[in-house]
């Protein structure tokens, strides 16, 4: 039951319903709206004919036609006009009846543009968190099994929290040029066009990336464990593992040698179990240490339930790099214990790879909302989280 963000026409959207951002005559109209009735054809008018229009707020449902969408859920935004006109509490209206009306068809996929946002002038930046909280709440609730896309079509959308992007930016910067060997001078001129406000990245987002230790980095207290190289994390993580190994080991020795003093060799053996351990058995058993139920752990790392079902089930289950930082980032697993949870699934954070920056920064600052993390990944044009 995810929410994913997606840049591109809402008319081209093969979902089971798109929403369109109509006026109360539900009679067509500029913006997403006669975008919609274009590629709709004549027959999608006719049908909104016979609807005797709609309220602010409110939402009705017709056919997709020549859509490649089955349906359309029209909506009427409310008109900006301050924030004092309870334009806040109406968009929201929009977003949970045009939701409502997908959960009573039993629609599996929704597309939203961002409703109000363009011709009925509400602050684009408003207008994305009412729309990015309310499906949220609702994805939260609801038992039906149903992806939401809120389409962004233009990159002006993209402007939002300008001070977190800027600090990522800058967070990228010096690091990602280091690894990439560039020169001080090099570095600086390019931290100069990183701080352009049209920001457009593209990056070699490739899963895999050469492990990484960067050697300034390795003076600070809280970075080195997360960039180790993947063959000295796992010596890390097997001088890491006593704690919770010794726990297993003592039972091992408790249960089977009377109290007498724990033999090395029981302790290497529980110590290999865990070394062992498959992704999947690593992410279950976090979830029980967590207190969490399996639920709000895949909500809340924005994994759709499917999914999560086919990990359960396949101890030796591969999952892909943005997925392992999707539960990570839902446990609020560290730095460390996320390279730890990536290693399980043969993966790693570098520094050579803006995606993984990005994640570290989130870390680093203790922001565990994958959505939030998901608004920037997008704008610096990465792979999103979760599915
Ligand atoms: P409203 O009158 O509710 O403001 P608009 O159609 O003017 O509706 O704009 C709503 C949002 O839809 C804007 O952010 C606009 O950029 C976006 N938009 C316009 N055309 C499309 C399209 N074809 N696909 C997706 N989003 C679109």
């Amino acid at each position: 039951m995810p929410l994913i963000f997606v840049r591109n026409d809402i008319t081209r959207m093969k979902v089971d319903a798109i929403v369109n951002a109509a006026n109360k005559s539900l009679l067509g109209g500029g913006g997403v709206d006669g975008a919609i009735h274009r590629a709709a054809g004549p027959r999608l008018l006719e049908e909104c004919r016979r609807l005797g229009g709609c309220e602010t707020g409110e939402a009705k449902l017709t056919r997709g036609y020549d859509l490649p969408a089955s349906f359309v859920i029209h909506t009427v935004g409310p008109i900006w006009r301050g924030g004092f006109f309870g334009e806040k509490e109406k968009l929201a209206s929009c977003y949970r009846n045009s939701l409502k009306i997908a959960e009573e068809n039993g629609f599996e996929s929704i597309a939203f543009p961002l409703i109000s946002s363009g011709v009925y002038g509400y602050p684009k930046e408003k207008a994305l968190r009412v729309a990015e909280n309310t499906i949220r709440e609702f994805l939260d609730k609801t038992e039906a099994d149903m992806t939401v896309y809120l389409v962004i079509f233009d990159r002006a959308t993209l402007d939002i929290g300008k001070k977190r992007f800027k600090e990522i930016e800058e967070f990228i910067g010096d690091r990602y040029a280091k690894a990439h060997g560039d020169s001080p001078s090099y570095s600086a001129k390019r931290r100069e066009s990183l701080n352009r406000p049209e920001v457009s990245f593209s990056f070699d987002n490739s899963l895999i990336d050469g492990a990484y230790r960067d050697a300034d980095d390795l003076g600070e207290a809280d970075a080195c464990t997360g960039i180790a190289p993947i063959a000295e994390a796992a010596e890390e993580a097997r001088e890491n593992a006593p704690s919770s190994a010794k726990q297993k080991a003592s039972a091992i020795v408790g249960a089977g040698m009377g109290g007498a003093a724990p033999s090395i060799s029981n302790i290497g053996k529980a110590i290999d179990e865990l070394m062992d351990e498959s992704f999947s058995e690593m992410l279950l058993r976090k979830i029980d240490e967590r207190g969490m139920t399996d639920s709000e752990c895949y909500k809340k790392a924005n994994i759709d339930r499917k999914l999560f079902s086919k990990i359960r089930s396949d101890r030796l289950y591969k999952p892909s790099k943005p997925t392992v930082i999707a539960f990570a980032i839902a446990l609020e697993l560290d730095l460390n214990e996320t390279n730890n949870m990536l290693m399980k699934a043969g993966f790693a954070l570098s520094h050579s790879n803006k995606f993984d920056l990005i994640i570290e920064y989130f870390i680093k600052h203790g922001v565990y909302d994958v959505f939030e993390i998901n608004e920037a990944l997008f704008a610096f044009d990465q792979q999103l989280l979760g599915a």
